[in-house]
């Protein structure tokens, strides 16, 4: 998928691509608002279509080729699905977990952003995977200030997740992102002699990477399912992603897809 050269943005560019991810934190704001029990995940991602319409947002999800085109806004995958998961008639029950994937394209800049969220009340292991995956998240956007390759940051989300016992998913990865979605490097959650040899790069000033970590609180293999999208926990144990895009400035880690900063 992403393989070139780096893209270094430069302050302008920045700035641009917050507009995009402040409208995606909107959407999962929305989310966040919607979900309850009793609703169906077709609902929500129709509410996030209108949003985007309404900025005149493109939706990045939409189309994007496969065997049967995506055909939602946004991906929605519950419980033991881990991404790609297809919103449509399934309603929500009290202690699911939900990941909401979403990105949109504006003023031809891309903004891609993850999160899981409980409906209700759920159990005390996916209470705990969603906590462990987001500080994974939070762990690797804090490194970025101190550590000089992506390798180190992948090694110790990694730490971080397994000393919990749950598992990185490894068939996914995160990416660069700029004029398209998925853009060079490679942001991988984990560690390998190979990436380090091969994919690794430098973190420096004005990179924009969408950093992504995908937990299972089982084994970390997944499979597709016959939908041709929904990937899922082979042991069905629970799963759950965490995703920001942040970029790297002179004054430290930005996170795009957060808060609007002023
Ligand atoms: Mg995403
Ligand atoms: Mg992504």
């Amino acid at each position: 998928m992403s393989s070139g050269p780096l893209n270094l943005r430069s302050p302008r560019e920045i700035r641009l691509m917050s507009k995009a991810g402040g409208l995606v934190w909107e959407a999962h704001q929305l989310v966040r608002k919607m979900i309850r029990p009793g609703i169906t995940t077709g609902e929500i991602d129709a509410e996030v279509e209108e949003l985007f319409r309404r900025h005149a947002a493109v939706p990045l999800f939409q189309g994007v080729a496969g065997k049967v085109p995506f055909p939602a806004v946004t991906c929605m995958s519950i419980n033991d699905e881990v991404v790609h998961g297809i919103p449509g008639p399934r309603v929500l029950r009290a202690g699911d977990v939900l990941s909401v994937d979403t990105g949109c394209k504006v003023n031809g800049w891309c903004g891609d952003s993850a999160w899981t969220y409980r409906v209700g009340q759920v159990d005390t292991t996916a209470d705990k995977l969603l906590e462990v995956t987001e500080a994974a998240l939070e762990l690797a956007i804090e490194l970025l200030n101190s550590c000089e390759y992506w390798s180190e940051v992948a090694r110790q989300m990694q730490q971080l997740v397994e000393t919990t016992g749950f598992s990185v998913v490894t068939d996914f990865v995160g990416h660069g992102i700029g004029r398209e979605m998925h853009e060079a490097p490679e942001v991988p959650n984990y560690y390998s002699e190979e990436f380090r040899r091969e994919g690794d790069f430098e973190l420096r000033t004005g990179l924009v990477l969408a950093i992504e970590p995908m937990v299972n609180a089982g084994g970390r293999e997944v499979n597709r399912l016959p939908d041709h999208w929904t990937q899922a926990t082979v042991d069905g144990s629970w799963s759950a992603h965490f995703e920001h895009t942040v970029a790297l400035t002179s004054a430290g880690p930005r996170i795009l897809t957060g808060p609007p900063e002023d």
